[in-house]
């Protein structure tokens, strides 16, 4: 369903993207795993649009997207931090995209209250985020990346700014929505154990390249090389 074919990234003469391949089935969950620096970031910037490789192809669902604009891509994104509107309400913030896509209000309202409710927040459309645990915020902010029904979910360490608890009752839930909604996903983390807990596959990157790309069974019990033996724990 996603198809990333020979795709380099330089920035000036840095390579930080060397030759990644990659195809995702529809409705699978994929992580790109790797420390810091790995360019999985950069990579999930290239999915999304923006950033351009420089050189390869990106197809969704056979299409070729690589020239364009993240808004042409019907991609639903969650970041690190919370990036919801700090002025608007839950409800308002999970409508956002539907008014910009100019949803006729009723069925945005339908579609807001469907989404309170599959992330079991029923109560929660007129509260604003500084009213909110992190956790809430962050499944606010996937409430709203999945409103307008995208063609891919694209996740960015979601979970990294929030306490060890939530992080463990969130990884589920995401899972969950994921299943239930069947929707295509590619999640971007440094964390072995929320990439092995959570993931269909994991891509294990390194300095650029996929190192090993497999379930989480075979990243964790038949490593392909040393980096990832180290990288997955099995060494330690
Ligand atoms: P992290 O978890 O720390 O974000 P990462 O694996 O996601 O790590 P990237 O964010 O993709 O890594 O960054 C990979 C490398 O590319 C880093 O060395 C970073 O400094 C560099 N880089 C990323 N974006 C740019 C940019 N716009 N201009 C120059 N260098 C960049």
């Amino acid at each position: 369903f996603l198809s990333i074919q020979n795709v380099k990234k330089s920035f000036g003469n840095v390579a930080v993207v060397k030759d990644f391949n990659l195809d995702v089935g529809a409705g699978e969950f994929v992580s790109f795993l790797g420390p810091s620096g790995c360019g999985k970031t950069t990579m999930l910037r290239i999915v999304a649009g923006f950033e351009e490789p420089s050189a390869g192809k990106v197809f969704v669902g056979g299409k070729d997207v690589t020239g364009l604009k993240p808004n042409q891509r019907h991609i639903g994104m969650v970041f690190q931090a919370y990036a919801l509107f700090p002025n608007l309400t839950v409800a308002q913030n999970i409508g956002f995209g539907l008014k910009v896509a100019g949803m006729p209000r009723a069925e945005a309202d339908a579609r807001i209250a469907e989404m309170l409710n599959i992330i079991k927040l029923p109560d929660f459309g007129d509260r604003y985020p500084y009213q909110l645990s992190g956790g809430q915020q962050q499944r606010i902010a996937l409430a709203r990346a999945l409103a307008p029904k995208p063609k891919l979910l694209l996740l960015d360490e979601p979970l990294s700014a929030l306490d060890a608890k939530v992080r463990l009752s969130l990884r589920e839930e995401i899972r969950a929505i994921q299943k239930k909604l069947g929707i295509t996903t590619i999640f971007v983390t440094h964390d072995q154990e929320e990439a092995l807990s959570m993931s269909d596959r994991i891509v294990v990157m390194n300095e650029g390249r996929a190192d090993q790309t497999g379930t989480p069974f075979e990243i964790y019990n038949r490593p392909s090389t040393k980096f990832v033996a180290n990288f997955v724990g099995t060494l330690n």
